[in-house]
């Protein structure tokens, strides 16, 4: 299937006193037409940065890398262009809606101007637009919404607005980047599976941005697992759940709530991320590794495919490192 994006090495640094921080550290993520595709991670692993710099909302350039969308290298063009892409081809919704949201313009209006401003809607196409787009959200009287101003809505229904703003100018890709953190577990089920019905209705790929495994399992087709700025796992959402390879990917499947099993205490994974200018030589993740061997402190492993479609960068998947156990 047609890729819609295709992000090559990207890497994105920033400097503080002195220090680089390798945020995004030459990642490869692709989106095919139609996908829902996760980034999962936890705060300060580089997803939310990787997320930003493809809508092109953090100042200042990459360090290496493209971000190919729709077959077009997006660092390459002029903001103007890119403001044109933002919000049309290309939009995103972030965790928190009352910061997005204008206080001061009614709900018709907020919508209404993305389809009127991209779209070439007349006001009343506007209006009949964001009713549509109101009620495949699930927002109950719809009608009366439309001339409400966003303090008089709880925070699902805010959402559910920011959701029918990123979808009124009928993107190709929309990047959700913790959609449902922030409410409450039976909306946010609501609110995902109705983002997952738009992304059908609508033919829009999207890119998730989630730390939960839960909302992974329900929504994507492909995972990506992030690590202190790098992928360090990479299959389908199937492969992922059946059959974890990374030490952290198993670690997260195992912090995830479990209904049937006699849990005394939810699972979490020893020791904290590295601060992201932490200089580590080796794998990330070693000095939280259950499973960490004398390689590991030493060098970095590869990404590489250890299974059709199935990449994972650590060296327990090694042929050497395999030998030298004993293990086939
Ligand atoms: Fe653990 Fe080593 Fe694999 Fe890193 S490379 S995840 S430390 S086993």
């Amino acid at each position: 299937m047609e890729k819609i994006l295709e992000i090559k090495n990207l890497k994105k640094y920033f400097y503080s006193e002195g220090k680089v921080i390798p945020a995004v550290d030459g990642i490869d993520i692709d989106v095919k037409k139609g996908d829902i595709v996760g980034i999962v991670g936890e705060s300060g692993s580089g997803k939310s940065v990787t997320s930003l710099t493809t809508m092109r909302l953090i100042p200042g350039d990459v360090e290496d890398g493209t971000i190919l969308f729709d077959n077009k290298n997006i660092l390459e063009l002029p903001e103007k262009q890119m403001r044109t892409i933002r919000g049309n081809d290309m939009a995103m919704i972030f965790q928190e809606p009352m910061t997005s949201l204008n206080p001061l313009l009614t709900i018709e209006d907020q919508i209404g101007e993305v389809s009127r401003t991209h779209m070439g809607f007349s006001k009343k196409q506007a209006k009949d637009h964001s009713l549509k787009l109101l009620k495949l959200v699930g927002i109950p009287r719809p009608e009366q919404v439309l001339e409400e101003y966003p303090h008089m809505l709880s925070g699902g229904m805010r959402q559910r607005v920011m959701i029918s703003i990123a979808m009124a100018g009928n993107p190709k890709l929309l990047i959700a980047d913790e959609p449902t953190t922030a409410l409450d577990v039976t909306i946010q089920a609501q609110i995902l599976e109705q983002l997952k019905n738009l992304s059908i209705e609508y033919d829009t790929s999207i890119l998730l941005i989630t730390h939960d495994m839960g909302v992974v399992a329900e929504m994507c087709d492909y995972v990506y697992v992030m690590y202190s700025g790098k992928i360090v796992e990479h299959t389908s959402s199937i492969n992922l759940f059946s059959s974890p390879k990374h030490p952290y990917t198993q670690g997260l499947l195992k912090s995830i709530p479990s209904l049937d099993a006699e849990q005394d205490r939810l699972y979490s994974i020893q020791g904290k991320a590295p601060n992201p200018d932490e200089v580590l030589e080796g794998c990330p993740f070693a000095p939280r590794c259950e499973m960490a061997m004398e390689i590991c402190s030493k060098t970095s492993p590869p990404l590489e495919e250890i299974e059709p479609g199935h990449f994972t960068k650590c060296w327990l998947y090694s042929e050497e490192e395999k030998q030298k156990r004993g293990v086939r």
